[in-house]
């Protein structure tokens, strides 16, 4: 039976495809795809941990065995044998193999995976007792995973029956064949996650969570394909396999769609990819407005291989290279400054001469560094990492880290044009620190004889703090970049990664635009540049408005360049800056623009 689920609007494009659903297990997962050549190794893998398990419950049976009757638990006795049977069952290794076999799934993934499909046909049971058996499975194959990871299995008595969960209603079907494409179904991804991912082959995502700032929505959107955030519980609903539709325009998943329906949606992609064939004409037109005004349009990237996209796309230079992502996923083990040094190069050699901004490290808040982004954990600390130790407060809490990637900026300037910028500052002290360590970096390189290149100095304004001392900042930064996604996230107190507050994250809000407007104003009167790198920079629906307010560089993902270029060439300024005006005392700015 058709349905749709609705959630929040990321990346555009129609998705077609089948249902990958990454089963959110107590134990930390990891979901790749392994190499054809890699099959069997990967099904012994599991068949191994399965073993291990058998043992480890033989041997406990056997002590049980011991006791005499009377002590014996009874019931521990017979739910031992429910776990063996359960380990035994040809429907549980049957299908990991066959995940491994045609879908190329790590051995991990294929075992939550089946876990997921078996749980469903426990749901239908009829029968009280055989319905609650799923708890058993469910603790077996955590254990079956924990053998895997090679952490010793726990043994823990098993569980109680738990209730069980709301019925699901088809048979799962399995496809043979990798050819048809994919979507990632997941309840939470990691931004690392994603990062992971965006090698592989999906045609689409959705996951339960997340604001459409958030990491994930960020690195969605980076990889130009249509996903969905904030979807609630798209993944109880799907199931693996399931057909589904994403309308990345509308935020909405559509499952098991009738053949009216996907004949529909297979129009509406090929629109769309006609129009995006269109717009690549326009990638070596400069992008200048009606009225004459050169405008600096320039990408926002996560890896130094993105440097690629962004010059295929007609950037004209990087705006924004979010470091950080060297940093995530490694187990606690930073990149040292060789490592680091060789990623910034790579991504000045990639863009062929043309500047390159290197933000310095932001971890923390929803994009930790390890830990998946676990809401649940962070409520139980009573922490609010947005509000905690991120970006440059981590950077200098850690003087030697960050003088690490400070040197490995440097030296990575003597190969091109690199701007350095530092993410979060909001107080004078934060400044006068940071500037301090560079020195102290460069100094450092000249102890070593080290060569390092000249950079421009760039702070982020996404602190209203910052957004409101704005001469402070003028003083020490050759250049500005409005870091729009915290700009709001702060002064309207919204967490951006939180899809139940995601109605109220306003990119429109008067007090938002006030805090644009003066910045991009403060920076003209002072004769520096100044950039929004947010995502409000790559959103054709405030090209407008944006350019009204004096806005004349923006930095955005890869893809969406071409659709921001046509908005400037379609533009006059000069018409634009009285309307803006008009945009920014309205009550209703939002109305103003929908006119
Ligand atoms: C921003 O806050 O707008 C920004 C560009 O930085 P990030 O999204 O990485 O926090
Ligand atoms: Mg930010």
């Amino acid at each position: 039976m058709t349905f749709s689920i609705h959630g929040l609007a990321v990346a555009r494009g129609i998705a077609i495809g089948r249902a990958v659903i990454v089963a959110s297990s107590r134990v930390d997962v990891a979901h790749y795809f392994i190499d054809a050549a890699d099959v069997d190794a990967e099904i012994e893998r599991v068949r191994l941990a399965r073993n291990q398990v058998v043992e480890e419950i033989i041997r406990l049976q056997q002590t049980l065995g011991g006791m005499k009757p009377k002590d014996a638990p009874q019931e521990l006795v017979a739910l031992l044998d429910v776990h063996l049977m359960l380990l035994q069952d040809e429907d549980l290794i049957g299908g990991v193999k066959q995940w491994i076999g045609s879908r190329l799934y790590n051995a991990e993934w294929a075992l939550t995976a089946q876990l997921e499909v078996i749980s469903r046909q426990f749901d239908e049971m009829e029968d009280e007792y055989l319905r609650e058996r799923k708890a058993d499975l469910e603790q077996i194959a955590e254990r079956v995973l924990r053998a895997m990871k090679g952490a010793p299995s726990p043994l823990a008595p098993p569980l109680p029956p738990r209730e069980a969960r709301p019925k699901s209603k088809q048979e799962l079907l399995l496809d043979d064949t990798i050819d048809v494409p994919l979507i990632l179904i997941a309840h939470d991804l990691s931004p690392a996650d994603m990062l992971q991912f965006k090698k592989s082959v999906f045609a689409g995502f959705v996951t339960d969570v997340g604001g459409k700032t958030s990491h994930t929505a960020i690195v969605a959107r980076s990889m130009d394909i249509p996903a969905v955030v904030g979807a609630r519980s798209a993944s109880q609903l799907v199931r693996q396999d399931d057909w589904v539709i994403i309308d990345g325009d509308a935020g909405i998943i559509i499952v098991d769609p009738s053949a009216i329906i996907l004949a529909e949606y297979g129009f509406k992609q090929r629109q769309f990819e006609v129009e995006r064939q269109r717009l690549t004409r326009l990638r070596h037109t400069p992008a200048v407005t009606l009225d004459d005004q050169k405008i600096e349009l320039l990408a926002n990237i996560e890896s130094p291989d993105d440097a690629a996209a962004a010059v295929n796309a007609g950037a004209v230079g990087i705006g924004l290279f979010r470091s950080e992502f060297l940093f995530m996923g490694r187990k606690g083990k930073l990149p040292g400054e060789e490592e680091q040094y060789e990623a910034y190069r790579r991504a000045v050699d990639g863009m062929q001469g043309l500047p390159v901004t290197i933000r310095t490290v932001d971890v923390g808040a929803d994009k930790p560094l390890d830990k998946p982004n676990d809401r649940s954990a962070r409520e139980d600390n009573h922490l609010n990492p947005a509000l905690g130790l991120r970006a440059i407060r981590w950077s200098l809490a850690d003087p030697a880290m960050f003088l690490t990637q400070l040197r490995a900026i440097l030296r990575a300037a003597a190969h091109g044009q690199v701007n350095l910028l530092f993410p979060m500052l909001g107080h004078g002290s934060e400044i006068r620190q940071t500037l301090a360590l560079l020195d102290h970096a460069r100094a450092e390189l000249d102890n070593r004889g080290m060569a390092y290149g000249p950079v421009r100095l760039g702070a982020m304004i996404e602190v209203p703090a910052a957004a409101l001392t704005l001469p402070l900042f003028l003083k020490y930064f050759d250049f500005l970049s409005i870091g729009t996604n915290d700009l709001i996230q702060y002064t309207l107190a919204i967490d951006r990664a939180d899809e139940s507050v995601a109605h109220l994250y306003d990119p429109l809000h008067p007090a938002v635009l006030r805090l644009l407007a003066d910045t991009i104003a403060a920076c003209h009167a002072s004769g520096k540049q100044v950039s929004v790198c947010g995502e409000m920079a790559g959103d054709v629906t405030l090209t407008r408005l944006l350019l009204g307010l004096g806005l004349r560089s923006f930095s955005m993902h890869p893809a969406q360049i071409l659709a921001v270029k046509q908005q400037v060439l379609r533009a006059d300024t000069g018409k634009l800056a009285p309307w803006a005006q008009e945009v920014l005392v309205s009550e209703n700015p939002a109305a103003l623009l929908a006119a």
